[in-house]
């Protein structure tokens, strides 16, 4: 019962607290890392984040099997670039990682334009953008560069360098565990794997270390797993590592792209209509903004191997536009300036929301389930159409009393009801202290 007031007094204290700003600011720092699927990159921005919570980092080594796959080599650039016939830098890594395939091999060679131009990769319909590629599982080499400066190249000799290793090593992620009143888990994941992109990932990022340093300060009902990898292969890994203590994932959330201007979108879990799908569902409904709600589909982010057969967690997708939606989207132009502070606090606030929901739901008995019991006895009613405003909603309470056999819960009867769910709650504890329902 604590818990449950904490967090919704702290919501209500959510708009002193800048937070859009400090998420931004969190973003601008760890811009310019160069990170990958593993690397220097991903620890560097592990360690800025631990100077906001306590994570715990983990290293898997190379060659690690973890279901069907393998932990990569690790893959680390100091520098890369292309020279003309003058010895100038024409396209140069220092100037923006994006430039560097991900994963590529080291080369040092010159060669003419018609060998390179296998090697460079642009978008033509975005000539001012370049574009964002990786090579993760197949050894090779390449630059991305805007179709302009493509255009710009003369046919001469190029020196072409890439100072990179691919060398056994490790598979870096952070986990951040913040215990509550039980075991039962909430899992927030994120992916840590992009270089300088914003809202493909490092919104997620931000939001999460948001979120987890805003949560750690509460008293909680569930405990919570933040969980900051490499995409694809670092859910994979991390499912492989802790197979045996999945079962504890009661609901959870996959946090990416939600630092631009669309509106919210929830990607249902594979259930389609577990607790955490239907609170969200709940959430954006009482928020009266416009959102989008889709069904479970087997590619996009981490939910992909959280949401395998063999697993099927309760975990969805909130973000704003998903992400093959909007053309930044894998380019340079997913930057500083795509995401705004404001959207980046209205995303934090819809991730509370929900959780406000997760925290608080509750199934009781009625105590008096013969007929109605009296409430107006009680000073629990003052009729339906009474002259002043009660500050608990009547109908709120005839739909708890109604559904409260033990199999629904708050959830259950704010959605049955079309209440606020911060009104059934207020109903339930009306009646509770009236002695009229039993917690199950
Ligand atoms: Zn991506």
């Amino acid at each position: 019962m604590k818990s449950e007031m904490e967090l919704k007094s702290s919501l209500e204290q959510f708009q002193e607290e800048d937070f859009g700003r400090k998420m931004h600011a969190l973003i601008a720092k760890l811009y310019p890392i160069c990170r990958s699927i593993t690397g220097n990159g991903v620890r560097e921005t592990l360690h800025i984040i631990r100077q906001y919570i306590p994570l715990i980092i983990h290293e898997v080594p190379t060659g690690t099997t973890v279901f069907d796959w393998t932990v990569p080599k690790e893959w680390n650039v100091r520098d890369a670039y292309i020279k003309n016939g003058l010895g100038q830098k024409v396209i140069d890594f220092q100037e923006s990682n994006l430039h560097l395939i991900s994963y590529s091999v080291p080369i040092k060679k010159k060669m003419f334009l018609t060998e390179l131009k296998d090697h460079l990769f642009t978008l033509p319909d975005r000539p001012g953008w370049i574009p964002y590629r990786t090579t993760y599982y197949k050894e090779d080499w390449g630059f991305c560069l805007s179709h302009n400066q493509l255009l710009e190249l003369k046919d001469e000799e190029y020196e072409v360098c890439i100072d990179s290793s691919l060398t056994a090593g490790s598979l870096t992620y952070g986990e951040y565990y913040l215990p509550g009143a039980t075991e039962d888990e909430v899992l927030i994941s994120c992916h840590i794997c992009h270089p300088s992109l914003c809202n493909d990932n490092l919104s997620g990022i931000s939001l999460a270390t948001y979120l987890a340093k805003y949560l750690s300060v509460l008293s909680l009902r569930y405990s919570y797993r933040f969980l900051f990898i490499p995409g694809t292969i670092g859910a994979i890994t991390w499912l492989s590592l802790n197979e045996n203590r999945v079962f504890r994932i009661k609901h959870g959330l996959v946090v990416a792209g939600v630092g631009d201007s669309g509106r919210i979108t929830y990607k249902k879990s594979r259930r389609g209509d577990a607790e955490i799908d239907r609170a969200v569902i709940q959430a954006l409904k009482e928020s009266d903004e416009d959102h989008e709600i889709l069904d479970f589909f087997p590619y996009g982010y981490d939910e992909r191997q959280y949401c395998s057969p063999g697993f099927n967690l309760p975990v969805g997708c909130l973000m704003r536009t998903p992400y093959n939606r909007y053309s930044e989207y894998h380019t340079s132009a997913d930057n500083l300036d795509f995401v705004k502070p404001e959207f980046l606090e209205d995303s934090l606030l819809k991730y509370l929301e929900v959780l406000n929901i997760i925290e608080n739901n509750r199934r009781y008995l009625n105590q008096y389930p013969k007929c109605e019991p009296q409430l107006g006895k009680r000073k629990l009613y003052d009729g339906m159409e009474g002259k002043k405003k009660q500050a608990v909603d009547p109908l709120a309470m005839l739909w708890v009393l109604n559904m409260s056999d033990a199999d629904h819960s708050l959830l259950d009867i704010a959605m049955l009801g079309q209440l606020k769910f911060g009104d059934v709650q207020l109903a339930a504890h009306a009646l509770l202290e009236k002695n009229l329902l039993k917690e199950v």
